[in-house]
């Protein structure tokens, strides 16, 4: 069955409470990326229509929760929406050497949060300025021929709107039938995670026109991520292990509950569980109370962000006047904006996602605007994660004794690691020991 979203069911009100004929905006994903770039559209009168295809927001959660202060910029969230959501407020950070030895780094108060409670609340963030939340609906294609978004309900009916709790107001009872929907858009957003299926649709996923043709410069790159949920006496702190494969990581959730995770290039099995029988003990998997793992994207800047979706037959549009085209932008994990030192990309996301907002509003260029925005972070997050790649454990050992420095430590806190070209400068200044660091970067 395939039905045409009519103005009605797509609309939201725009300023003065009227459905505007405009054609909807299509968020894909709400994630954070996604529903903070349906909210921002949302409130300034745009009709926005969000899809997600899972039956509630933030489920299944594959995330750590770590968030630095910027949160509340990169957001606009206030201090008592994310402390509603928070499990821990982290203080300080033990960064651990291959020799046992650590770097006590006090933190400003770094929020762990449920990623679910933390999504739900964008999203309903998102409703309530006015974007049409469309749960258990996925984006499944462009029509080549009309330009239509192609999205497939799932089960005939109206799973519309998210609850308090995150979950639907309107449980969908037909879960068997479904149908797609072909939605006119003037826009698409891509905020559906690190293997974008609109990436893909829209022919942006990879690229091989770079000098050297189809090689891995055009290619996305992942790191495994498995994550579990443990019983487990924390010391209070975050714990941090960029020896551990790419980087390891426990984080009290609860008084006596971790969340414990890893980032591997390879098969994470035999790594993970040596490490969680290391720092958890060994029985770890009797205690062991959940799994949040999943994959995250290696920031690659010369992935495309942006196109624009021509239909191939300007005939089977019903408009009288040729349609501009659809644009199409990726944000969040689908446009790898992480970062690659701790490969935490929340607030990355929710940058890029008023870059795109604005470059819609603007009708000027995304990756301009994200680029600026981020670019020369991530950049530098790259070049630090070469250098740790191929570090020895001499000279980890050496990094973690210098970084445990006071006056070391002090650039750490008052910095915040999400934008560390603040403060590379001003950490070589403090100790021109790390020079060896830079070099490595810059080699
Ligand atoms: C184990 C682990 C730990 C992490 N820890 C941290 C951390 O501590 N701090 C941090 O900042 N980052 C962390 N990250 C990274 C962070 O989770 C991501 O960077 C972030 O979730 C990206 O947000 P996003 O909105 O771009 O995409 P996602 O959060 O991936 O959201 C994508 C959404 O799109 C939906 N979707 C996908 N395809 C479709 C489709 N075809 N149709 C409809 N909907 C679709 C998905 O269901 C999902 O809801 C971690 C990641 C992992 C795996």
């Amino acid at each position: 069955m395939t039905t045409t979203v009519s103005d009605r069911q797509s609309g939201t009100k725009n300023h003065t409470g009227n459905h505007s004929t405009e054609r909807p905006v299509v968020v894909v994903g709400t994630g954070p990326a996604g529903s903070m770039a349906a909210w921002l559209l949302a409130r300034q009168g745009k009709k926005v229509i969000l899809l997600e295809e899972h039956a509630s927001v933030g489920d299944p959660i594959q995330c750590t929760g770590i968030l630095t202060r910027s949160v509340l910029k990169a957001t606009e969230l206030s201090e008592q929406d994310i402390d509603s959501v928070t499990a821990f407020v982290a203080k300080g950070t033990w960064v651990y050497a291959p020799d046992g030895s650590h770097a006590d780094i006090p933190l400003k108060g770094d929020y762990v949060v449920y990623r679910n409670a933390f999504d739900a609340m964008l999203a309903r963030r998102a409703e309530t300025a006015g974007a049409t939340l469309l749960l258990r609906h996925r984006f499944v294609g462009i029509d080549k021929d009309t330009g239509e978004v192609l999205v497939e309900k799932k089960g005939a009916a109206a799973t519309e709107g998210v609850a308090a709790t995150g979950r639907p107001q309107i449980s969908d009872t037909s879960a068997h039938r479904s149908a797609i929907l072909r939605i006119k858009a003037s826009a698409l957003i891509g905020a559906d995670g690190p293997r974008s299926l609109v990436a893909k649709a829209a022919g942006i996923y990879e690229r091989d026109d770079l000098p050297g043709g189809a090689g891995m410069a055009g290619k996305r790159a992942f790191v495994n991520a498995p994550q579990t949920v443990v019983r487990h006496k924390h010391k209070g702190i975050i714990e941090f292990f960029p020896h551990k494969e790419v980087i390891a990581w426990i984080v009290p959730e609860g008084p006596d509950t971790v969340r414990a995770g890893m980032c591997t290039y390879g098969n994470p099995a035999e790594a993970f569980n040596a490490f969680q029988k290391q720092y958890l003990g060994n029985d770890y998997r009797a205690r062991t109370i959940g799994h949040q793992g999943g994959i995250i994207p290696v920031y690659n800047p010369l992935l495309r962000t942006e196109t624009v979706v021509r239909p191939a037959d300007p005939g089977a549009q019903t408009g009288k006047t040729p349609s501009p085209g659809m644009r199409v932008l990726l944000i969040g994990d689908a446009a790898t904006q992480v970062k690659p030192t701790t490969f935490g990309g929340i607030i990355q996301g929710a940058t890029a996602a008023r870059c795109a907002v604005d470059a819609l509003i603007a009708g000027d260029s995304y990756e301009r605007r994200w680029k600026k925005a981020l670019h020369a972070d991530l950049a530098m997050g790259l070049r630090l994660r070469h250098a740790m790649d191929t570090m020895s454990d001499a000279q980890f050992n050496k990094l973690i004794r210098l970084c445990g420095k006071p006056r070391v430590a002090r650039i750490f806190r008052d910095h915040d690691r999400d934008y560390p070209t603040q403060f590379g400068l001003r950490l070589l200044a403090a100790e021109p020991r790390l020079l060896f660091l830079a070099i490595k970067m810059f080699k």
